[in-house]
């Protein structure tokens, strides 16, 4: 039996989510809510996708523009197994009354505080605390990108601090209405609030994050400083781990890949699905290990890094693969991405 699965709010991540439902085995798509007519819902309709009213949309807009509605938010929550919310940050925390009410599971985007739902999630570090739970929050495209590699770190060298640097992109290549378009900006929040999301997931890791934005939107890039308890030999070490785990992509110095700018080329060039790139990145010359000290460098696709970790979340809260492993290869393999 396939698990009902319902998105609401179809923009960045959520047309996203929903592009990888479909694909995947034990899953299907009963709809997903939108506010209003867009290009976005048109593309919903050419696939196929029922479309429903979400917060305050509204019939006869979507109908003068020839999208036909299935129905209500209310209707397709009726429909689903579980809900993945994806509306624009702190709208989920209102969606999730809703969906207590109607007795549906759901999962919210990291835009939400972590108290909207039971617990957040990482495949890598805490799926199999996910079984049962009636609400998960997929934790935000920086701290997935962090909870990640601590899944390596953690466990294999120890960590006695860990120093971040967050490079975040200043929009989605989407939202016009954002900046900066000329100008560093340092977020004057000290430390930023990456390093105790990161808690929500490794809540004894000793980790203090910073950030600045920049004008891109060709991905975030995180500048990591690891004090480790029991390093390494050598960086190669340390390349090897990571290349032996899912959900990461090492670049070699023979591809030439100087910066974001040829990571997302190399996505474009993919030869299925969306031109996304779901996987950490990394490039072996950017890795150091001097003493107990690791350096590394790792690029963050911010639209797309969280969509394999919905899929899995959804996974492990039905209990439809024995564990982390068994699901991150299932989604993995439906979405392209290569699995060691
Ligand atoms: P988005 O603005 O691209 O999409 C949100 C969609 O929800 C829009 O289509 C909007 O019209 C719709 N919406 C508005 N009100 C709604 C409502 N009441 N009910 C349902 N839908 C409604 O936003 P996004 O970038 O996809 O972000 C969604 C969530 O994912 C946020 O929590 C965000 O923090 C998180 N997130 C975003 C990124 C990113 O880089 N874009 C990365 C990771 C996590």
């Amino acid at each position: 039996m396939k698990v009902k699965v319902a998105v609401n709010g179809y923009g960045t991540i959520g047309k996203r989510v929903a592009d990888a439902v479909v694909r995947q085995p034990d899953m299907t798509l009963v709809g997903i809510a939108k506010t209003r007519p867009s290009f976005e819902a048109r593309r919903a309709v050419e696939r196929g996708y029922p479309i429903f009213l979400a917060g305050s949309g509204s019939r006869p807009e979507f109908e003068q523009a020839g999208l036909p509605v299935a129905g209500t938010i209310d209707e397709l929550i009726g429909l689903a197994d579980i809900v993945v919310d994806s509306a624009p940050e702190k709208v989920g925390k209102e969606n999730a009354k809703k969906y207590r009410d109607a007795g549906v599971r759901a999962i919210f985007q990291g835009g939400e505080k972590s108290d909207v739902a039971e617990m957040s999630f990482n495949a890598l570090a805490n799926y199999d605390r996910a079984g049962e739970k009636r609400t998960v929050r997929v934790v935000s495209c920086n701290t997935t990108g962090l909870a990640r590699a601590a899944s390596v770190v953690v466990p294999h060298w120890g960590v006695q601090h860990w120093e971040a640097t967050i490079v975040r992109r200043a929009a989605d290549p989407s939202e016009s209405d954002r900046g900066p378009i000329n100008g560093i900006m340092p977020t004057f929040h000290l430390p930023s609030h990456h390093g105790p999301d990161v808690r929500t997931i490794f809540p004894d890791l000793s980790i203090a994050t910073t950030a600045v934005v920049v004008p891109t939107t060709l991905m975030h890039v995180h500048v990591n400083h690891v004090r480790m308890a029991r390093p390494p030999p050598d960086a190669q070490h340390v390349i090897d781990r990571f290349r032996r785990t899912p959900r990461f992509h090492i670049f070699a110095p023979w591809e030439h890949v100087d910066g974001t700018p040829q990571v997302m080329e190399f996505a474009r060039d993919r030869p299925n699905g969306r031109p996304d790139m779901m996987e950490n990145v990394l490039w072996e010359a950017g890795v150091r290990v001097d003493g107990e000290d690791l350096y590394f460098f790792q690029a963050i696709h911010q639209e797309s890094i969280v969509v394999p970790e919905n899929i899995d979340a959804i996974r492990a809260m039905f209990g439809l693969a024995p564990d982390a492993e068994a699901s991150m290869a299932i989604t993995d393999a439906a979405l392209g991405i290569p699995h060691p």
